[in-house]
């Protein structure tokens, strides 16, 4: 990847992650803001990044990235059920005139909300800690214009959920996210607790 994209990646067979110089800036990163909306920024991607090394593909690699099961067949049974969980959070909403399909985004949400947990997590070592600017960063990341032919696009081919549901879903997932913004039943952004997906 070029310097000025703003993106990031990880390759299963060499174990790299890769951050081009353009999204270590605001509002992924800056010294200018807290700590707090540093982790809801680029502490959540690169930590998306380091657990596509275990979302239904990257799992299937071990440590020296070579394609191999070294899990336990209970875990791995288990995995297997939080993945189908994953992929029918988001399957068949309505985006863009159309329907998300869960199946082909599954490897990136699963990145998404493990990116989360673990920035989540380390976000909440920090004495002074601000979940509502991490969440709040977190939503700024994903901000998107686009024309609905290009949406569209995106819905049929991209592997990554739409940026919007990006934004939005995965914060329901986190009982933390509840309490920061007050979320109660009967709200329109409330997920029953059975329902939310937890992996890593
Ligand atoms: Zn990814």
């Amino acid at each position: 990847m070029p310097g000025h994209l703003v993106n990031a990646c990880y390759d299963p067979s060499r174990n790299d992650i890769t951050f081009p110089a353009a999204i270590l800036q605001a509002p992924f990163y800056s010294l200018k803001q807290t700590d707090s909306e540093n982790f809801g920024g680029i502490g959540a991607v690169i930590a998306h990044e380091i657990t596509h090394g275990f979302d239904n593909n990257g799992a299937q690699f071990d440590e020296f990235g070579n394609l191999k099961n070294w899990w336990q067949d209970s875990d791995y049974k288990e995995f297997k059920r939080l993945t189908q969980a994953m992929i029918d959070e988001f399957n068949g909403r309505d985006f863009a005139g159309g329907k998300v399909n869960g199946k082909l985004i599954v490897s990136e949400n699963i990145a998404d909300l493990g990116g989360m947990a673990a920035a989540l997590a380390t976000a909440q070592q920090d004495e002074d800690v601000d979940l509502r600017a991490f969440f709040t960063n977190w939503g700024r990341i994903w901000r998107q214009k686009d024309r609905p032919e290009y949406a569209q696009l995106l819905l049929a081919s991209d592997v990554h959920a739409p940026n919007y549901l990006r934004a939005n879903v995965q914060p329901q997932n986190f009982d933390e996210w509840y309490a920061t913004f007050d979320v109660q039943p009967g709200d329109g952004m409330y997920l029953d607790p059975a329902r939310r997906v937890v992996i890593w």
